[in-house]
């Protein structure tokens, strides 16, 4: 008799909770998945000795590192989006990263003179990749390759096509906020769209989605207080400060997972007016905008499902 019951196998990996649900009962495969995501932990991480992207950051201002394809396929890619016209994505932006601290041990509003200085080591042209040598060279000694931003949406997108080789077709996987689905007609996921700044389990809504990745970037995942003020993670790349607009959080909605972490992170540059106008050029690409107003902003005609009796929220269809 096929087993419908659904299984869920948690891990801590990546510094982020870490949920991979299965049809069926299957331990094996499940500590093959979280085994293959270490792999790529091992290949991507900034914060401890020795990846790839670290050597990297370790060669700056001396010399090209030949590395494997999946960390340069990445960083070409990360590259690409860095350099699209008003990009808030960088994938040079690892000084400022390590400057600020944020969601780390004595984080703290750095000096305005350090900010400055850092912001000239984070030019994304000054990421030299050569395709044939498989290499990648950071001209400017002091800069840092950081991946943080799409690096879980690349994995997730790999454990999708595993779970396919090995004859899964329906499971979920979370990677502490990107979401990657493999669905059948029959099964559908439903997803859970964080309320900000609440509790742990405190939903807005819920999308139903089959086949597609949902990646949720937000202001109050990592941040601090100081002089009144929250300092959040995700950084303006033309200020060396948090972004600031009137967002909260942005969640997008993808074939790939990779996209949807590139995506959340323009559109959390954009803000809702240019960023709902360049989603109408790109279809594929669907997002729901969070702001600090409550208002929740669907750029397609996607179900949106209130499991939050918070009434101050408001939504606000785009769409006709
Ligand atoms: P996410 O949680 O996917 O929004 O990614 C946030 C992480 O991306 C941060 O913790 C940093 O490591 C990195 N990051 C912060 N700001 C940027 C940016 N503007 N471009 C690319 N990566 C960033
Ligand atoms: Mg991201």
């Amino acid at each position: 008799m096929p087993d419908n019951r659904l299984y869920s196998y948690a891990a801590v990996l990546m510094g982020s909770p870490i949920q991979l649900k299965l049809f069926s009962s299957d331990e094996a495969l499940a500590s093959r998945v979280f085994n293959l995501i270490k792999k790529y932990e091992d290949l991507f991480t900034v914060n401890r000795t020795p990846s790839q992207v670290m050597a990297i950051n370790h060669a700056a201002g001396l010399h090209p590192v030949v590395v494997s394809r999946p960390v340069y396929e990445l960083i070409k890619c990360a590259k690409a989006a860095s350099m699209l016209p008003e990009s808030a994505f960088n994938l040079a932006i690892g000084p400022l990263v390590k400057l600020w601290r944020i969601g780390f041990k004595g984080d703290s509003v750095p000096l305005a003179e350090e900010i400055a200085a850092r912001l000239r080591l984070t030019r994304a042209q000054d990421v030299v990749l050569d395709d044939a040598a498989s290499s990648v060279y950071l001209t400017q000694p002091g800069m840092e390759i950081d991946l943080g931003a799409i690096a879980k949406g690349y994995i997730a997108d790999r454990v999708r096509d595993y779970l396919q080789q090995q004859g899964t077709f329906t499971g979920l996987i979370n990677l502490g906020g990107n979401v990657q689905t493999l669905a059948t007609p029959q099964k559908t996921w439903s997803i859970g769209l964080k309320k900000p700044f609440g509790a742990a389990d405190e939903l807005v809504g819920t999308i139903d989605v089959a086949n597609k990745s949902v990646v949720t970037s937000g202001i109050y995942e990592r941040w601090f207080e100081q002089d009144g003020k929250r300092w959040h993670h995700i950084l303006d790349p033309r200020t060396g400060y948090p972004l600031e607009n009137e967002l909260e959080s942005v969640t997008v909605i993808s074939a790939d997972s990779l996209d949807g972490d590139i995506w959340t992170t323009l559109l959390f540059g954009l803000g809702v007016g240019k960023g709902m106008r360049a989603l109408r050029e790109h279809e594929d690409i669907e997002a729901i905008f969070i702001t600090k107003n409550r208002d929740i902003i669907l750029s397609s005609q996607r179900q949106f499902r209130y499991t939050h009796s918070d009434d101050r929220y408001r939504l606000i269809d785009c769409t006709v």
